[in-house]
């Protein structure tokens, strides 16, 4: 498994379609300050799932939509599109390479699609989170983020390796599962008030 391509559209500064193809191995993405080069990085995070703006490096998610030059008017949507060769079947579905992608309005939402079938956020972290990418992963290591898993409470460092381990999926499902269990048992609550009344 590795990323194929990467398309931005109206992400950040990529205010055209942009696509960055890459090969096995190591990528550099070189540049002057300023050009880019984490914007790319951003792209990467942002069409895994990430619902973070400070870990995207703005103030609140609508920031990752184009907001304009001089030259040019801002943008209503953004869009980042991931390809993932999966000829080693490293990704659960059956298919020798995968699409992802991610829309979103100034309005808020976000639209993901995986192979061109829209899908749910969840769909897209279940499908990266056995691999070993995706988000909260630490595939991506920002700046300043070695300092912190370093000076991380044990607490934390737990929950790193936790997420290593693959444990992640699970939490996430055990989370729904409660919650969906709890309001079943308002539903039973509220079912019993209403036969009591009846009574
Ligand atoms: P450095 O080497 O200094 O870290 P870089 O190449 O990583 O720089 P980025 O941080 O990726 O650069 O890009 C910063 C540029 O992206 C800035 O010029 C900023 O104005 C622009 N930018 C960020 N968000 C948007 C947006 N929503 N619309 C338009 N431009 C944006």
């Amino acid at each position: 498994m590795y990323l194929k391509s990467l398309t931005l559209k109206g992400f950040k500064s990529f205010a055209s379609a942009t696509t960055l193809n890459f090969e096995p191995g190591i990528t550099c993405v070189v540049g002057p300050n300023g050009s880019g080069k984490s914007n790319v990085v951003d792209a990467l995070s942002w069409v895994m799932g990430e619902q973070g703006a400070k870990s995207l490096r703005g103030g609140k998610m609508e920031d990752v939509i184009f907001a304009g030059t001089s030259g040019r008017a801002p943008l209503g949507r953004a869009e980042v599109i991931l390809t993932i060769d999966n000829t080693d079947g490293a990704l659960p579905i059956d298919y020798a390479e995968v699409t992802i992608s991610r829309t979103m309005f100034r309005n808020g939402g976000s639209d993901y699609e995986i192979n061109g079938n829209k899908a749910r956020l969840l769909d897209v972290q279940e499908l990266l989170s056995d691999s070993g990418i995706g988000r909260e992963m630490h595939v991506i290591v920002g700046q300043g983020q070695l300092d912190s898993i370093l000076q991380a409470t044990p607490e934390m460092r737990r929950g790193f390796i936790e997420e290593a381990a693959g444990v992640l999926k699970h939490r996430k499902r055990k989370e729904k599962a409660l919650r969906k269990l709890e309001a079943t048992e308002t539903n039973v609550n509220r079912l019993n008030d209403l036969v009591a009344e009846v009574r």
